[in-house]
């Protein structure tokens, strides 16, 4: 696939470089440090041939495995394989419309993608749906949110498109993210009672949204960094080599902690009282210090020029929409899921990864389900 957002098609194949063993090698090396958590993504993994060798060993050491597909390539075979392994299989689905597929991704294979949906559901395994979202489909949200409800999906994932690579032709402004988390909103209110969620408000508290909604940017922090088939390391993936920020090669894990420190002092040399516009005057600009460096970088500002997407401002806006029991039931779920997701990400964050461009579906009125978890 050649999907118009996405750079990554260009590196299909090169992940055949990799032998198994050195990333053997790797994962045993991170999981000595620490790391519990795999995600496999792309190009396309099931055009890497020892995928199934890095999953099964990736499994013997405990990890938590994403993979993130196209969903072309899925299989029974597949789905055997993985079954009991800890995987999650995530595939990008970004609208149900044959035209407008083809359009986005280059290809004619709706109707092969949906048959790996079908697979999937009807096994029980563990699957969600991603969604990247522009002008283009955005009208398709609340279908592709049923989409992935009514077929037993674990949940669903909207991304912002981003504007690098191939994405610079779209439009990401800060009205696209406000008519996005609408929409999730507009779903989720109708939809409560099939959320993943406890029934009784535990955690509802503005403040607490506030605190997770203004942490600095996560880039090469110990949540967020990307290992490239060449073996470059970048700090966030929508943070590619055009930009001038801090990258690495990749040897060993010791990389990967001079790489945290090159984007500590990255976010130490950004002094809150030279932020500007609306972060000059902003109650977070201490702890937030003005956001999301890629959105910066690839609207040509600089890190101290004011944020164009203030994640905090969209959210309010949103919720302004809302009556008090509203406005308390989102914020339950997403700090709920906040706590469930945030195991490890410390005092960082990303614009892209917060709860709000999640819906979780519960399956507790399924009794075939109760084995998945
Ligand atoms: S106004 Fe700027 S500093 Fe304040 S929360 Fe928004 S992006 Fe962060
Ligand atoms: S906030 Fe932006 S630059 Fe930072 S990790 Fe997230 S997407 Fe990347």
């Amino acid at each position: 696939m050649q999907c118009s957002f996405c750079g990554a098609w260009n590196q299909n194949g090169v992940c055949n470089n990799l032998d198994p063993e050195t990333i053997r090698a790797y994962l045993t090396e991170l999981h000595d440090k620490g790391y519990r958590y795999l995600s496999l993504s792309g190009g396309e993994p099931f055009l890497y041939d020892h995928l199934y060798d890095v999953i099964g060993f990736a499994n013997q050491k405990g990890f938590l495995i994403n993979v993130t597909t196209n969903g072309l390539l899925i299989d029974r075979d597949y789905v055997s394989f993985v079954r009991n392994k800890n995987v999650i299989t995530r595939i990008s689905l970004h609208t149900l419309n044959r035209d407008l597929y083809r359009q986005l991704t280059g290809v004619d294979k709706l109707d092969r993608i949906m048959q790996s949906v079908d697979l999937l559901k009807d096994e029980h395994a563990l699957y969600g749906l991603g969604m990247t979202v522009s002008g283009y489909n955005m009208a398709e949200v609340y279908d592709l949110a049923n989409y992935a409800l009514v077929n037993n999906a674990e949940y669903i994932r909207f991304t912002p498109v981003y504007r690098v690579y191939k994405g610079t032709d779209f439009s990401t402004g800060s009205e696209s993210f406000l008519d996005l988390l609408n929409r999730i909103t507009r779903f989720m209110l109708d939809h409560y009672d099939k959320l993943e969620c406890k029934r009784r408000s535990t955690v509802f508290d503005k403040e607490i949204l506030d605190i997770y909604t203004t942490k600095p940017c996560g880039a090469g922090s110990a949540a967020y960094v990307a290992l490239n088939p060449d073996l470059t390391l970048v700090g966030c993936p929508v943070l590619p080599h055009y930009f001038d920020v801090p990258t690495g090669q990749f040897a060993s894990c010791e990389d990967v902690f001079a790489l945290r420190q090159k984007y500590e002092a990255l976010l130490d040399s950004i002094r809150a009282d030279q932020l500007k516009g609306r972060c000059a005057d902003c109650l977070y600009k201490t702890s937030c210090k003005g956001g999301c460096i890629s959105i910066k970088l690839e609207n040509g500002l600089s890190l101290t020029d004011e944020q164009p997407v203030c994640i905090n401002e969209i959210i309010c806006r949103v919720l302004s929409h809302y009556s008090e029991d509203e406005q308390q039931k989102i914020i339950n779920y997403w700090n709920e899921w906040h706590q469930k997701r945030s195991v490890g990400t410390g005092s960082k964050g990303c614009i892209r990864r917060l709860p709000v461009w999640e819906l979780h579906f519960r399956k507790r009125n399924d009794p075939k389900m109760y084995y998945r978890r």
